[in-house]
């Protein structure tokens, strides 16, 4: 087995199970690419085994830490497995009979380096996995990796991969559209799925992500609790997620702003599956207007002419791809809190997202400080979301945590 050999100091973060091995780090040792090298220190000692990336800067990710045996494809298919069972207690709507529970549910299977899989992600709707595969790890893995997800998903449909993802170029592998089929059948153009007293429709071949934003459901829920009787302004809405659950939750009006007609079309649909879904959401039927604009410009124009609203939601695109776009980003989200703290009502409530990795929580706190000062206004913290618990975390790796919400009441 190929060897590669850190610069002495540069065990620590694999000691501390930090899955990254930056080309700095190396001292010595060259692998192919997705092949599986054992690590070890300046010393001489097995820190681990991980996967070599021959074009990345993150030379090597590391798969299992220790003396070994070194991962083979009983190993790799086997963490497939436990992140999988791993979701009964973050995800138990996954398992469920589907007689008694729901076959259309929809959860995060895999999280990528927090569940001991670098770069793969898969994302599970109504039997559908949808996987993204963004390291040489996951590429070359991927039939084993299909596989497990295909034994082990419960009423697995399909296993399909989106090669779509810019980031793949940093690990030398190809970007293309479409789905390629892995195992099973090919997934409908879109998936219905049930996410509490909401149904949508999910894209996986064209929509974000693999189509859906599921790291959001905790969000939308704590918004749709707080939606009662007030009038809410839903921008960046996508495929309607936050607006539907306003609607289900009380609101006494919603408008869902985006840019992307294709978005506000599927909204416009979820919004119909929702209400024919159940009495209680069918009963809650509250006027649902639907603008396609620049949520930037959109804001000015509600300021302009004196509008005023109960809730907005702001949950835009990531503003920071790097630490190097930060004070751009920072500019852009001050902006649009600014303009919509000052459309609030007295005790309007906003829910304010960043889903920018290279922006941290605290960054974000204070952006929302000093627009709420400009505002002149004074703003309560009611509320703070993350990931949504299929979704996790690893603390050992807290670069994986890039999703911050705030719920704010004017006071
Ligand atoms: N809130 C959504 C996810 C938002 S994704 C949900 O919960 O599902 C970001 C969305 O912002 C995309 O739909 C994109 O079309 C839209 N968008 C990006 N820039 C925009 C802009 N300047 N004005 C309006 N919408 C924008």
């Amino acid at each position: 087995m190929t060897e590669i050999t850190l610069r002495s100091g540069r065990e620590k973060s694999v000691l501390r199970r930090h899955p990254w091995i930056f080309s700095g780090a190396v001292a010595s040792g060259i692998a192919g690419l997705g092949e599986i090298v054992r690590v070890r220190s300046a010393k001489g000692e097995t820190l681990g085994y991980g996967c070599f990336s021959p074009d990345s800067q993150i030379r090597v990710r590391m798969i299992s830490f220790g003396e070994g045996p070194a991962p083979d494809e009983k190993f790799i298919s086997n963490r497939v497995r436990e992140s999988v069972e791993r979701r009964r207690l973050t995800a138990p709507w996954m398992f469920s009979e589907p007689e008694a529970g729901c076959p259309q549910g929809a959860a995060r299977l895999v999280n990528a380096e927090a569940d001991g899989l670098p770069g793969v992600v898969a994302d599970c709707y109504a039997g559908w996995v949808v996987c993204q595969f963004t390291s040489t790890f996951a590429e070359s893995w991927k039939s084993v990796i299909a596989e497990a997800l295909a034994g082990s998903v419960p009423n697995c449909k399909g296993v399909s991969a989106r090669s779509d993802v810019e980031v793949r170029r940093k690990e030398g592998l190809s970007v293309s559209d479409g789905l390629e089929i892995l195992s099973g059948s090919e997934p409908p153009e879109v998936i219905e799925i049930a996410e509490g007293p909401a149904r949508f429709l999910v894209d996986v071949r064209k929509g974000h992500k693999t189509g859906f934003y599921l790291d959001q459901r905790d969000a939308r829920a704590a918004v749709g609790a707080l939606a009662k009787g007030r009038e809410v302004l839903n921008c960046f809405c996508y495929t309607g997620g936050f607006g539907i659950y306003a609607a289900v939750g009380g609101a006494s009006k919603v408008t869902q702003v985006d840019v992307s007609s294709d978005a506000l079309a599927l909204a416009a649909r979820n919004l119909e599956r929702t209400r024919g879904a159940s009495a209680a959401a069918a009963s809650a039927a509250c006027e649902v207007e639907q603008v396609e604009a620049d949520v930037f410009k959109y804001l000015r124009e509600c300021r302009d002419r004196g509008r005023k609203f109960g809730m907005i939601v702001l949950d835009p695109p990531k503003f920071a791809e790097t630490k190097s776009q930060l004070d751009k980003a920072a500019r852009g989200y001050k902006d649009i809190n600014l303009l919509a703290m000052k459309l609030l009502d007295k005790d309007g409530i906003l829910a304010t997202f960043s889903c920018s990795g290279a922006m941290d929580a605290e960054f974000f706190d204070t952006i929302l400080a000093e627009a709420a000062q400009d505002a002149r206004r004074g703003f309560q913290v009611v509320g703070r979301t993350g990931h949504a618990a299929d979704h996790p975390v690893s603390l050992a790796f807290p670069e994986g945590r890039y999703l911050k919400g705030v719920i704010l009441r004017a006071i």
